[in-house]
């Protein structure tokens, strides 16, 4: 029996069971093309009592993260997405000269460069030697380190708390919350604010997001549990936006509980009733997840076949962790997508894994003008429809996998 990550109830509800799958950022090298490869278990599950959605911990967070693949300076929306927060946040908090912002895996500075262009002082924390230099590269200042409670109090100690600490998807990528958590109460500053982005498991479940689930992402939050977990280290979540990235997430603003001087906004409590009318506190809504996602590999199926049938050819377009997922559980390899491209040059020239399927640059679709083109980052499939749109020229077509398969002509 595995046991709650957070409040350590025991774990007896399964969400969802996607079989076996390698990890998610594991893209194999030419020469390695014939070895064998791991794959892991990838069952999720709920606690009955706290309902925090989440993985058994089946690999160390040391063997993910510290030389991870993904630079968020590659995603231009994304980085649009952050340079609108910065601006937000420092006018709405009064960030200055005499502020400090500090954001837990911070990356390749693709936020803080904002807050430093503003003259805000920031520090980065980020486990990642090979995207932390990437950040110092942009003035940003970064420890190479795994936030927790000790580092936390380290900083603390030598004066150096935060005025707005920021984690983006980070929460989900943590396997020791609590410690995770009580670092944040010990850092924040007593009148400082934490903001935290996180896909909102409301969304997922609603929508059909199962590729979002992955080895790399041990916890699914509802409003409902990150409030709950915040509350038992003394913090407050006073406000809440939903946002369309990553699918639907959610970003909470928390401070301390005796810092009267923000008070709660009606937002917070209109979310946790809308996430209890939607049944995030009952354990059926969760039970009904399955068939959900069965049916949804049913359908993306049942497309391409159709095609192939047709003779067809389809590309992918993108390589994110996502769609290794989505590929996996479908069983999908170049059977069905002849190969996919990705505008990270770290990722060209290598392969998928567990489907082996090549991963090549932009412009590989133009050259083989396949009949459709497989969207795996479908929750920005606007910015690839319109960068790609020139396959209409030959004739081309999108697909979109998820919340259902469509075709996009
Ligand atoms: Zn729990």
């Amino acid at each position: 029996m595995s046991f709650c990550r957070f409040c350590g109830e025991g774990l007896t509800d399964t969400v969802v069971d996607l079989g076996m799958s390698p990890l998610c950022e594991s893209y194999v090298r030419p020469e390695a093309l014939n070895s064998v490869e791991r794959f892991y278990p990838l069952r999720v599950l709920v606690c009955r009592s706290c309902w925090l959605v989440q993985l058994d911990e089946y690999v160390s967070a040391e063997d993910i993260f510290t030389e991870y693949a993904y630079f968020s300076s590659y995603s231009t929306s994304w980085v649009e997405h952050m340079h609108r927060y910065a601006d937000d946040m420092r006018a709405r908090f009064d960030l200055d000269g005499n502020s400090r912002v500090i954001e837990l895996a911070s990356n390749d500075g693709y936020l803080l460069q904002w807050f430093v262009e503003a003259g805000v002082p920031v520090l980065g924390i980020e486990p990642a030697a090979n995207v932390a230099a990437a950040a110092e590269a942009k003035g940003v200042q970064t420890l190479v380190k795994f936030f927790g409670h000790e580092l936390a109090l380290q900083l603390a100690t030598r004066g150096r708390m935060a005025d707005l600490l920021v984690g983006n998807n980070v929460l989900a990528q943590v396997p020791d919350l609590n410690d995770f958590v009580a670092g944040m109460k010990t850092i924040l500053s007593p009148t400082g604010v934490i903001t935290l982005e996180f896909p909102h498991v409301m969304r997922l479940i609603d929508e059909n997001q199962f590729d979002t689930i992955y080895h790399e992402h041990f916890s699914y939050f509802s409003l409902h549990t990150v409030a709950t977990i915040l509350a038992d280290y003394g913090l407050e979540v006073f406000d809440v936006d939903e946002l369309p990235t990553h699918g639907g997430s959610l970003r909470i603003y928390a401070r301390h509980d005796d810092d009267l001087s923000r008070p709660v906004e009606p937002s917070v409590k209109e979310l946790l009733g809308r996430e209890d009318a939607f049944g995030l506190t009952r354990i059926d809504r969760y039970q009904q997840f399955t068939a959900q996602v069965e049916e949804t590999k049913r359908n993306i199926l049942d497309l391409l076949i159709g095609l192939k049938r047709q003779g067809k050819s389809v590309a992918g377009y993108g390589a994110p962790g996502k769609g290794n997922t989505l590929l996996n559980y479908c069983g999908i390899r170049t059977d069905f997508l002849d190969f996919t491209v990705d505008r990270s040059a770290y990722k060209q020239g290598l392969s998928l894994p567990g489907t082996h399927i090549p991963i090549f640059e932009p412009a590989e679709i133009d050259r083989r003008r396949p009949d459709y083109v497989f969207i795996l980052p479908w929750n920005v499939k606007d910015e690839i429809v319109e960068q790609m749109a020139h396959i209409r020229e030959w004739g081309g077509q999108f697909i979109v996998p998820i919340p259902r398969p469509e075709i996009i002509p």
